[in-house]
């Protein structure tokens, strides 16, 4: 075996892989392509199904799963279903998440107006998204002794970023939460399990389109704004958070637990003077 394939080989892994968003869809993919099998959990069954359908014409193993990530008990079913498919699960992927209008602050707006169940329901959906499925594949995992789990941090996580209030708040939860879980982890089940973080920096999604550009495709204030604070001067390609994902999950990151990896551009590294 070569270095490359014995250091970073994925071939033969099972990814469990919640939402099947613009995140999870492209991170399906790289993982499928290393000859990983992947499993796309989704509130909205057909769009793991169609996810999975894409990834298996393109040569991938890849099954789809109806789950709510905030359901204890559809997530204990999905994984025994999961598991007698493929046999084991070692890594797995918390990309389900997203914002809520009320829990960001409009222009004209400040924090005082703010919907508190808007607010409840990202934290429900970041956070407690993320630790249930956590505690729920965890569980096989920490009875295998081995596994990873993934994350999805923000730029908004470390920096007060302006307006997206309750998404920040949760993705601060989000850095800790990996910190928690990697200590409890390794102290309590070895060093086979580890969980780390990726923070990505901007990229243009459906979400935040309009927030950074103009119908005409020039940017807005905000949009500006960002590009100045990023050295590269660009927004990031979703396939670029890709390298860090199959670093993190492979044994070439045996060591590394409690981390969150900006793949940013240097967003977060520049003081903006
Ligand atoms: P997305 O909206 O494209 O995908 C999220 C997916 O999660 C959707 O398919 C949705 O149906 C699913 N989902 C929503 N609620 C669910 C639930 N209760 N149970 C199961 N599935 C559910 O979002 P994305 O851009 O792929 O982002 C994925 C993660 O990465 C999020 O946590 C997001 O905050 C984070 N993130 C994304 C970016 C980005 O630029 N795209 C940047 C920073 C962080």
């Amino acid at each position: 075996m070569s270095y490359l394939e014995d250091a970073f080989g994925l071939q033969g892994k099972v990814a469990v892989i919640t939402g099947g968003g613009v995140l999870g869809s492209s991170m399906a993919k790289a993982l499928a392509s290393a000859g990983v099998k992947v499993a796309v959990l989704d509130l909205f069954e057909d769009k793991a199904m169609v996810l999975a359908d894409e990834v298996t014409k393109n040569g991938g193993v890849c099954k789809g799963y109806a789950c709510n990530v905030l359901e204890k008990e559809t997530l204990e079913k999905v994984r025994e279903a999961v598991i007698s498919e493929f046999g084991h699960i070692d890594i797995l992927i918390n990309g389900a998440g997203g914002n809520m209008p009320g829990a960001t602050i409009g222009p004209d707006q400040t924090v005082f107006d703010m919907d508190l169940g808007d607010f409840k329901k990202v934290m429900d959906l970041n956070l407690v998204g993320s630790v249930l499925p956590s505690m729920v594949f965890g569980e096989h995992m920490a009875k295998r002794g081995k596994g990873c789990v993934i994350n999805m941090s923000s730029m908004t996580a470390q920096q007060a970023v302006t307006r997206v209030f309750g998404y920040s708040v949760s993705k601060a939860g989000i850095d800790n939460f990996t910190k928690w879980l990697s200590t409890e982890f390794a102290l309590k089940f070895g060093e086979g399990l580890r969980v780390n973080a990726i923070a990505p920096g901007f990229f243009i999604g459906e979400q935040n389109r309009r927030l950074l550009t103009n119908e005409d495709g020039s940017l807005t204030d905000r949009g500006n704004t960002i590009i100045n604070q990023t050295p590269m001067k660009r927004f990031g390609e979703i396939d670029e958070l890709n390298g860090t994902l199959l670093w993190l999950v492979s044994d070439a990151a045996k060591f590394v637990t409690g981390i969150v990896v900006p793949v940013d551009g240097g967003f977060s590294a520049f003081s903006g003077v």
